[in-house]
């Protein structure tokens, strides 16, 4: 980066080291040319994309609004917390991995769904019926044929 005293283009580091317990770095730098000194904090951007609902509304992601799906689909399932944050976190970092600044709410039902039928069947059915709202009775019957061929 240019040096912010003489806008030089050439600055060195002459210290770096981790803070806000590793998630940052902070360096030291020095401009070659008038040897002023400063410091730049370097973290990860950890954006995640806005949602886009079905009417067109955009929302921010919220992780407790995706939490409180996943347990209220797993309800009274044989299924723990530790594993219930494994998932979050892999649709977090899906979600991110998409490098998208918008999803659509279709997208993330769909990344949710995915993570719910490895968790639990009837947990990713119950998620199911209420997220694509089947149709009739025919259809949420074929859903569950098509798990159990899955086995
Ligand atoms: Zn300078």
């Amino acid at each position: 980066m240019y040096c912010p005293f003489c806008t030089a283009t050439d600055t060195k580091v002459i210290d770096s080291r981790l803070v806000a317990d590793g998630h940052q770095i902070r360096r030291r730098r020095e401009c070659v040319e008038c040897h002023e000194r400063f410091t730049t904090f370097e973290t990860a951007e950890l954006v995640m994309p806005r949602i886009v609902k079905r009417d067109g509304s955009r929302e921010p992601f919220n992780e407790e609004k995706m939490r409180s799906g996943l347990q209220r689909a797993l309800e009274k399932r044989p299924v723990g917390v530790e594993q219930v944050e494994l998932s979050i976190n892999k649709l977090k970092s899906e979600l991110r991995a998409t490098g998208e600044r918008e999803v659509s709410s279709e997208m993330l039902g769909n990344l949710i769904m995915e993570q719910l039928k490895e968790l639990d069947k009837v947990a990713y059915v119950r998620f199911a019926s209420v997220y694509r709202s089947f149709e009739d009775i025919r259809e949420f019957g074929e859903e569950i044929a098509r798990l159990g061929d899955e086995k």
